[in-house]
């Protein structure tokens, strides 16, 4: 079936609130599963909608392939689909489906984190559904589900790859680039193109708490694509690009701590200086902030906007060190 053949089929009605544009240009459907490893790897993909983008990665046969769904109607809109065999899975390919929210959804790190983790996950009424291959028998016990789901987890490298809702992009980025312990090696997100143009510093966009942010957590980041509003149904108001961010294996959750939050507070008002939002935020005295901009040769009257990451960087030591 093709896209609208899918959308007529299953009666789908895209929801607003849920961020809902479903993208139905395959060959860009293509491009975003080709930009990461993904054969014999472990794949997270959020929303997953009606499955568009999960059938290509499922052509290319991770290892496995864990889908985040929020919408319960998506979840049995995907289910069917892999009843009516409209989606194939491969016999190789462990594959879950995780009806919930992905902000709160934690990868697992070992089998006995994960134990506890699945506990608690299920005390919050998630629900998941499995099917370790169509070869081999599902289960329908919570605990054997709990430990199949974990047990492919014990490795614990995997990537991201998502066509996600626009209204949570900085929280999915912030809490897989940051917040979470095991973060992926590599993900690849479409999003708003406005937000991908902030986070390269592209169309006259200067240095913000985002893209300090993630450039501090990432070894690199690259724009892979363009998209159209015209490739989604129903189409957005704006255009849209797909970057690609890799891991930086050198991430220090101590430093990047300290870094956000001296970052953030420089970002505070942004129109004012950067030294008066240190100080009214941080309460650092200001005759002890201007001694670091002078030895660091930096204007009193900067703003947080001028400054590099490599700035921010030795301003931070400096202060924490003198
Ligand atoms: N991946 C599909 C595609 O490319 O056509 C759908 C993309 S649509 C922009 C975003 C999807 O994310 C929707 O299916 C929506 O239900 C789901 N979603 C929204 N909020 C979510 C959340 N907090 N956690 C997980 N999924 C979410």
């Amino acid at each position: 079936m093709n896209h609208l053949e899918i959308l007529r089929h299953y009666g789908i009605r895209a929801q607003k609130s849920l961020g809902q544009n479903f993208l139905v240009n395959d060959e860009i459907l293509e491009t975003i599963a080709n930009s990461i490893e993904i054969t014999g790897r472990n794949i997270l993909e959020i929303g997953p909608g009606y499955g568009a983008l999960t059938e290509k990665i499922l052509k290319k046969k991770p290892k496995s392939l864990t889908l985040v769904e929020l919408d319960k109607n998506m979840v049995r809109i995907l289910r069917a689909r892999i009843e009516e065999w409209d989606i194939i899975i491969p016999k190789e390919t462990v594959f879950t489906i995780v009806e919930g929210d992905v902000l709160k959804y934690t990868p697992w790190k070992n089998l006995s984190q994960n134990l506890e983790d699945s506990k608690k996950w299920w005390n919050l009424s998630w629900k998941s559904s499995i099917w370790a291959s169509r070869t081999e028998d599902s289960t329908t016990s919570e605990e054997t589900e709990i430990w199949t789901q974990s047990s492919h987890f014990r490795e614990s490298s995997y990537s991201v790859i998502a066509n996600i809702p626009y209204y949570i992009t900085s929280p999915i980025l912030f809490r897989f680039l940051h917040e979470l312990e095991n973060k992926p090696e590599e993900m690849v997100i479409l999003m708003q193109k406005e937000v991908g143009d902030k986070i390269l510093r592209k169309k006259g966009y200067n240095n913000s708490y985002l893209s300090l942010a993630l450039e501090f957590s990432c070894g690199s980041i690259e724009e892979i694509c363009l998209v159209e509003k015209g490739n989604f149904i129903p189409a957005p108001k704006i255009d849209s690009s797909v970057l690609y961010f890799q891991k930086n294996p050198e991430y220090d959750t101590r430093k990047a701590k300290l870094f956000l939050s001296v970052t953030s507070a420089g970002f505070i008002a942004p129109r004012k200086k950067l030294l008066s939002n240190l100080a009214n935020t941080l309460h650092i005295p200001k005759e002890r902030l201007h001694m670091s901009f002078e030895q660091l040769w930096l204007l009193e009257t900067a703003r947080a906007e001028e400054l590099w990451i490599e700035k921010w960087k030795e301003l931070i030591e400096n202060l924490e060190n003198t």
